[in-house]
């Protein structure tokens, strides 16, 4: 028996002329044109941000991957990473005689065929080349003979699909290649092995314009074919699981504004129009009772009295009638308002009560994409709070250690919180399949854009079900977030409401400290953790990373244990701060405003604002840190000179709140706004170094 020979002479590579990477790039572009214009319906378009990073992140992870199988193969043990393909009992053989020109079309570019062939029917391939038979092993039969089947297809001559020859004209050089590596994968996995169709020459005019030569409408319409013989084959999907209880449903139109008004003032509303010969489905009522949605979840209704809530949040009581009703929604609601709640009851719902029973689906039904490890990991803590029939959660994000995240999926779950790019990665490697996702929430979208994810999170889009339920959330409401609704959700209804943290100012007793300078501060902070009794547990914020660190190890230095939380430090690290704040092993926290939002302590008895914020929207999140579930809260900030720009807005937030206000405070007030009066009168731009100057946005997380 023969080793798989990764430099096979027969095996054809593109010409100089169409090298590797445009060959890459054009197989990526073609087939995501393609699939996009499914989604939009449109013909295909080109270029583009998102094409530009998918074609280079999936080339250079396919790099990666032909690398990771080269080492494996050739050691005759495959244990990589990223396929899901642990040592097998391989109990049943078929061997299958081929030609000599079809060893190259077997083992496919790098050895992606055979890679597919392996992974996609759990067999292993063994290829001897000098008696020109393939091997195919594995532990059920059945895999081995469809496997079998499929190489027989991919090698007989009159296979038609298996081959395209693309030929240049005089400067265009030619190249052949095996299509077989976009082969149907018998329809078990649902991924993109999109049937090209029959073989065909193309010529390629000068300057390579490919989208001149192919017959778009005609591979639109073959993918639209196969999508819907996919969707065929899928399992149906119930979305309505609530019954509007009649207190509910009988309530007048008057009564259904004054609670939603008195929650926070809540809106809610369609976000598009109906399409010609649509009507848009009615706006469920709020409701005001835990027991008005889940009565008929006695056991799920069980865990959340538990938790001790009195009543459902203002988001839950707009949101979950709209889920439960099977509805998309965008809730435009900060963290801190209960959000994570309102898509995951009924997300639990939803996966526990489909007709197909849950052992059987093939893998998890809720996926919910956020932007921040830190908040994948408190999304998970509050799965974790409700233990409902026995639901698992894994959460996968970058910086984690990858193997352990792979195991945790293999082991199954019915819930996968992740951060765009290991979703990817693992979707990639075939660990994930998102084929079977049912519910799918992108939770603070604007901030996923933010950081660059929109290609990540649209590539992976494509692959999960079109009739799932979406749900997105959002602080804000930018065109991306807009767009990204358009593309991906159908009639969706928008929940605004305000945040929680807002209402938080109010229960939280808000001290201003007026101060001369740095030194004043350290002095002031000193004699503060001094004081600090058993039950006492700080959050200090500051400005800029590497002042945390100072700020950190001077407070060591003399003998106080904190510890330190901001985007530079190691995940690691950041995890165990906050497990140490959370638990009590250390009781100072010194933060960045990478800890301002959505960091979840109950117990935290005040905030300390060494640095002030640079905007008030960051005060009132950092305020909210405190005075959580229930508890009394004090938020004590420094304020000296240079925040001058701050005090107007800080001033209408305290009088608000019926905070006390320092004299001295709305004096800064009063010397800033006569700046600005100055400067505008000397024609200039009345700038007053409004926070402090603290620097870009990097220096600051
Ligand atoms: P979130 O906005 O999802 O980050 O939630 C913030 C906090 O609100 C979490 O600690 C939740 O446990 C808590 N919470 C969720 N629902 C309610 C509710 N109905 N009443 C009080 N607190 C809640």
């Amino acid at each position: 028996m023969s080793e798989l020979d990764w430099d096979d002479p027969n095996y054809v590579e593109p010409t100089a002329q169409y090298s590797k990477s445009s060959y890459d790039s054009f197989n990526d572009k073609y087939e995501r044109s393609v699939r996009r214009d499914y989604e939009s319906g449109s013909r295909g378009r080109r270029g583009g941000e998102y094409e530009r990073e998918y074609t280079s992140s999936s080339s250079r992870y396919d790099r990666e991957r032909n690398r990771d199988n080269r080492e494996s193969y050739s050691s005759k043990r495959r244990d990589t990473n990223y396929d899901n393909d642990a040592p097998r009992g391989d109990s049943f053989n078929e061997s299958i005689q081929i030609g000599s020109d079809m060893i190259g079309r077997i083992i496919g570019r790098g050895g992606a065929n055979i890679t597919r062939l392996q992974n996609d029917y759990n067999v292993r391939i063994n290829l001897d080349k000098a008696n020109l038979l393939v091997e195919v092993s594995g532990s059920s039969k059945m895999n081995v003979t469809d496997a079998v089947n499929q190489i027989k297809k991919q090698t007989s001559d009159d296979d038609g699909g298996a081959r395209r020859s693309y030929s240049g004209d005089a400067g265009g050089g030619s190249y052949n290649r095996s299509s077989s590596n976009r082969y149907d994968g018998g329809g078990g996995s649902g991924r993109n092995n999109f049937d090209f169709g029959p073989l065909r020459t193309y010529e390629i005019p000068q300057g390579g314009d490919l989208n001149a030569v192919i017959d778009w409408d005609a591979v639109n319409k073959k993918y639209v074919k196969t999508q819907a013989a996919r969707l065929a084959k899928l399992p149906l999907l119930t979305k309505v699981f609530y019954k509007e209880c009649p207190e509910v449903a009988n309530l007048p139109q008057d009564e259904v504004e004054r609670i939603r008004s008195e929650n926070n003032n809540i809106t809610v509303s369609h976000v598009f129009e109906a399409k010609e010969g649509e009507t848009l489905p009615a706006i469920p009522n709020p409701v005001w009772q835990f027991e008005q949605c889940f009565a008929e979840y006695p056991d799920l209704l069980g865990e959340i009295q538990k938790q001790g809530f009195s009543k459902p949040s203002p988001i839950q009581s707009q949101a979950w009638p709209i889920l439960l009703s099977g509805h998309d929604m965008i809730g435009i609601a900060q963290t801190g308002t209960g959000k994570t709640l309102a898509f995951l009851l009924p997300g639990m719902i939803h996966t526990e009560y489909q007709s197909t029973p849950r052992g059987t689906r093939g893998g998890a039904n809720v996926l919910v994409l956020a932007p921040t490890r830190e908040l994948a990991l408190q999304i998970e803590m509050e799965v974790k709070k409700y233990s409902f029939r026995d639901m698992k959660a894994v959460c996968v994000y970058g910086g984690g250690s990858r193997k352990m995240q792979i195991s945790d999926v293999e082991r199954g779950a019915e819930i996968i919180i992740c951060t765009p790019g290991r979703l990817n990665d693992l979707v990639q490697a075939k660990v994930i399949d998102v084929s079977t996702i049912t519910y799918l929430v992108l939770d603070e979208a604007d901030r996923m854009l933010d950081m660059g994810f929109e290609p990540q999170i649209r590539k992976v889009l494509l692959d999960v079900r079109p009739d799932r339920q979406t749900i997105m959330t959002s602080a804000t409401w930018p065109p991306g977030v807009r767009r990204l609704a358009q593309s991906y959700m159908k009639n969706p209804m928008q929940v605004c409401v305000g945040s929680l943290d807002l209402a938080a100012t109010h229960s939280v007793k808000q001290v201003i400290e007026l101060l001369e300078d740095d030194k004043d501060k350290f002095t002031t902070l000193k004699t503060f953790v001094k004081q600090m009794t058993k039950t006492d547990k700080i959050i200090v914020f500051c400005g800029r990373k590497a002042r945390a660190d100072d700020l950190s190890s001077d407070l060591t230095i003399d003998g106080f244990e904190t510890q330190c939380i901001h985007g530079n430090r190691d995940q690691i690290d950041r995890e165990q701060a906050i497990a140490d704040i959370k638990s009590g092993a250390v009781r100072i926290l010194i933060a960045t405003d990478v800890a301002s939002r959505g960091l979840d302590i109950e117990d935290i008895t005040h905030v300390i604002n060494y640095d002030f914020p640079r905007n008030i929207e960051e005060y009132v999140h950092r305020v909210g840190r405190t005075g959580r579930a229930g508890r009394k809260g004090t938020s004590i900030s420094y304020v000296t000179r240079t925040d001058w720009g701050m005090a107007k807005e800080l001033i209408t937030i305290l009088e608000e709140a019926e905070q006390e206000v320092p004299e001295e405070l709305r004096n800064m007030s009063k010397r800033f706004a006569a700046m600005k009066e100055r400067r505008a009168a000397e024609g200039g731009g009345g700038r007053g170094g409004g926070g402090g100057g603290y620097g870009g946005r990097r220096d600051r997380y």
